[in-house]
């Protein structure tokens, strides 16, 4: 059902300096829990845990109540979906890039995909930088277009778990709300974690945990949070 619990969790990259101190959340099946806080708070180590780029040190992460050290790197990277800050293409057709991952993916999956994420008009054609041999193929694509081939590749994925990191923090004020806007109907019902710097672009979160230095410092929802502060 995509559960993920955070129990305990303490992370350290070099032994001299704690990154987490003692972290504990959980993540409700198809529920959204917002981690926003100061850059360097820990944020992102959260995330690079869940895909085990590392392993924490003290307490443990599960997902649907297994340890993520029992699982395989691979199989936790075909369960999560991430949108990451800004996305890297690959040397070929947006197409490709959304199938990425996904390469039983059929013509029509990938197209409705594209549809979705508003990108169908270009799917045959390159990114720029890549087109020297093919001329006019080659697309100069903005920051949310790169951010809409990333949430196609997400919805032709169906990832049980779905981390967003930053991923609308590039963006202009307009092109944030329209992305931010398509990143809503992909969370719908998918357990999401969005890792943010402000409390204002994570107003529809069922849970919002503020990570300062390590620790959790606050918990609760953007009204309840608005309300204190
Ligand atoms: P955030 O996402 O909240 O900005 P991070 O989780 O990326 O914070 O980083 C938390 C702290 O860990 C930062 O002080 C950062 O410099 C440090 N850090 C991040 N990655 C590494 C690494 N691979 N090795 C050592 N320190 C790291
Ligand atoms: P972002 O904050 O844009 O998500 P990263 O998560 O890659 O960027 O890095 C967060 C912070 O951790 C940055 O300040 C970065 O300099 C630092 N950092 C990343 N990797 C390392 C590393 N291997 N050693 C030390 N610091 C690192």
């Amino acid at each position: 059902d995509g559960t993920v619990r955070f129990e305990d969790v303490h992370f350290a990259y070099d032994a001299n300096r704690q990154i987490l101190k003692g972290v504990s959340f959980e993540v409700p099946a198809g529920k959204t829990v917002a981690i926003v806080g100061p850059s360097g708070a820990g944020k992102s180590t959260i995330s690079r845990l869940l895909f085990r780029f590392y392993d924490v040190q003290q307490g443990r992460v599960t997902v649907d109540g297994q340890d993520v050290r029992e699982v395989t790197q691979e199989s936790l990277r075909a369960a999560i979906g991430m949108v990451p800050q800004d996305t890297v293409l690959f040397n070929d057709t947006i197409a490709y890039n959304i199938r990425y991952g996904r390469n039983d993916a059929t013509k029509e999956e990938v197209v409705y995909a594209a549809e979705q994420a508003q990108i169908a008009d270009f799917i045959e054609r390159l990114p720029e930088g890549f087109d020297s041999m093919v001329g006019e193929r080659g697309l100069k694509l903005s920051g949310g277009e790169k951010q809409r081939v990333a949430i196609a590749r997400t919805i032709l994925k169906a990832p049980p778990l779905l981390i967003l990191d930053e991923a609308t923090s590039a963006l202009d004020t307009q092109t944030e709300q329209s992305i931010q806007a398509a990143l809503d109907v992909v969370s719908r019902g998918r357990t999401t974690i969005v890792i943010a710097h402000r409390l204002s672009t994570v107003i529809n979160a069922d849970q919002i945990i503020v990570l300062r230095d390590g620790t959790i410092a606050e918990r609760g929802t953007h009204a309840e949070l608005i309300a204190e502060n």
